[in-house]
């Protein structure tokens, strides 16, 4: 493209932008303008693969990897994020698979895969937080430009993927010490829209068992996870668990590929139909039993196991093998995962249960 036909179509770009308040993908002529994810740029019909660069600070900096794939046609832009903790692989392993095999020429809107959210937590291995800062990455959003890494890698994506985007999914597989049976989290934000593009968001990547959470709060501060940053600006959004005890296990895999490509043809993005549960279990008031002192855990319960109120978890020992008390559930329900690796400090995690939602 020559460089006169480059100025002349950005300052239509310009124009358009102005007129209708659309800041990264301008449909000109039927045709979609380049489109940039910080500084990953890619052309219509293009997949371009980067990074997002997270300065140091306070404490050393990193980048987060990204691809841009740009249709060849106007839709949605659609936003998979991956490695938000950095022990939850089938994700990760899933959207390199979705980069590999997607059409950007037969894409309709834009998809970014967040190919590794959290590459502190995952070079080093760690379970929940950052070996940096000792933080949670789905606890700290909004993030802060001036703050830790963890609370600078939320900022960088708050700004550069989860503004950009239409549609946001936090991708998660059950941390290294998860057994976790495959679920989703959608949210009830008491706005009817909303929850229901999120509703079908969450129907149409598949899986059998959706718990809604139903703890939202307006304010701005308490929008913590991945998720409800994109719930807050008005975004679609859910959190899918698809992993368990560091699994890299094919069939986890799948599964998270599969509800990629599920969101994709939901959302008019690619051809087809989605491949939705041929029954939805839906789950409430989930509660995760947390440890009441620092020891061992003996699971006595699998992920999906039913559980009568007070029916036993498991057994939480000290360093010697002698119980310190028996962990038992809150009230009758499902277990959605259960801690199945020794090690557990205080006010960690043990399990999660959740209510079966009677049917409408
Ligand atoms: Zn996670």
């Amino acid at each position: 493209m020559s460089q006169t036909r480059r100025l002349s179509r950005s300052r239509f770009i310009l124009m358009a932008t102005l007129v209708s308040g659309l800041p990264t993908s301008v449909v000109v002529a039927g045709r979609p303008a380049d489109f940039a994810v910080g500084p990953v740029i890619a052309a219509p019909g293009e997949a371009v693969s980067g990074y997002l660069e997270v300065p140091a600070g306070s404490d050393e900096g990193t980048r987060i990897p990204i691809t841009v794939v740009h249709g060849s046609s106007a839709g949605p832009v659609l936003a998979l994020v991956a490695g938000t903790h950095g022990y939850e692989y089938p994700p990760i392993l899933a959207l390199q698979r979705v980069r590999r095999d997607v059409d950007p020429k037969k894409l309709s809107g834009t998809l970014i895969l967040v190919h590794v959210a959290n590459l502190p937590s995952f070079l080093g291995r760690t379970i929940y937080t950052s070996p940096i800062d000792g933080k949670n990455l789905n606890r700290v959003y909004p993030g802060d430009p001036e703050g830790t890494v963890s609370e600078r890698i939320a900022d960088v994506l708050v700004r550069q993927v989860i503004e950009t985007a239409d549609y946001v999914v936090d991708m998660h597989g059950g941390d290294g010490n998860e057994a976790l049976r495959p679920y989703l989290y959608m949210t009830v934000t008491g706005e009817p829209e909303l929850d229901e593009r999120s509703r079908q968001l969450g129907l149409a990547f598949g899986l059998d068992t959706i718990v809604v959470q139903g703890d939202w709060s307006e304010e701005p501060s308490a929008h913590i996870y991945t998720e409800w940053a994109a719930l807050g600006r008005g975004k679609p959004a859910i959190s899918t668990e698809t992993g368990s005890l560091g699994s890299t296990a094919e069939p986890l895999v799948s599964l998270a590929e599969r509800g990629a490509w599920n969101l994709l043809r939901h959302l008019e993005m690619i051809e087809g139909e989605p491949e939705r549960a041929s029954a939805v279990v839906w789950l409430t008031e989930g509660q995760v039993v947390r440890s009441p002192a620092p020891g061992m855990f003996q699971p006595a319960v699998e992920p999906g196991y039913f559980v009568e109120r007070g029916g036993l978890l498991g057994t939480l020992v000290d360093y010697f093998g002698d119980p310190i008390q028996n962990i038992t559930a809150p009230f009758a329900g499902v277990v959605n995962y259960v801690v199945s690796t020794p090690p557990v400090s205080e006010g960690e995690p043990l399990a999660m249960v959740s209510k079966v939602r009677p049917a409408d």
